[in-house]
């Protein structure tokens, strides 16, 4: 299978699970993380970041909701050593990012926590709470820095209930510019 079917696979089959979200499954919040960044003229490569930037949670096999049982699943870890091998930093390093860019704007903008789902203020206590001023000092040096705060906006936007997107397969082609293989 190439990568790009598997990842094609992953989201059309394995991602009807939901991995820490209430209200969606982890394929609607894909698909709508992408098409926020599409409808906003993202190039494919923050496009492809936003659609896979969760993909950790769907090769790892801790279960449903690991954060329930205090487990934080470092999925976006998983996610980013998973997508290193085919794409390149302009997708990775935002998906690597992503929960340190909860960290950061719940540290920097006083009215972000109230922004956060249930699930994600949950998770924020497990992966160590909003940043203090070093860290946030810090996080604003990585060079994707921007990247991975404008991804974890979409983020904390693609969780809406009954949300229509387009299917899995129009964000294949976006995928496949930026896809090294
Ligand atoms: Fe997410």
């Amino acid at each position: 299978m190439t990568i790009l079917a598997e990842i094609q696979s992953l989201l059309e089959s394995r991602a009807e699970g939901r991995y820490g979200l209430t209200l969606i499954n982890q394929q609607q919040h894909a698909l709508q993380a992408a098409w926020l960044a599409e409808q906003d003229g993202h190039d494919d490569a923050l496009v492809t970041a936003a659609l896979l930037h969760d993909i950790g949670h769907l090769v790892h096999d801790l279960g449903d909701n690991p954060a329930d049982a205090g487990i934080d699943d470092k999925h976006e870890e998983l996610g980013h050593h998973w997508l290193t091998q085919h794409f390149g930093p302009a997708v990775t390093e935002p998906v690597r990012l992503h929960v340190a860019a909860k960290r950061y704007l719940c540290g920097k903008e006083a009215d972000y926590f109230a922004k956060l789902s249930p699930d994600s203020v949950k998770s924020l206590a497990l992966q160590g709470g909003p940043m203090g001023p070093d860290e946030l000092a810090a996080f604003e040096a990585e060079p994707h820095f921007a990247a991975a705060v404008q991804l974890r906006r979409y983020d904390e936007r693609a969780k809406v209930k009954g949300l229509a997107t387009p299917p899995v397969a129009h964000f294949m082609p976006a995928v496949g510019r930026v896809c090294r293989d």
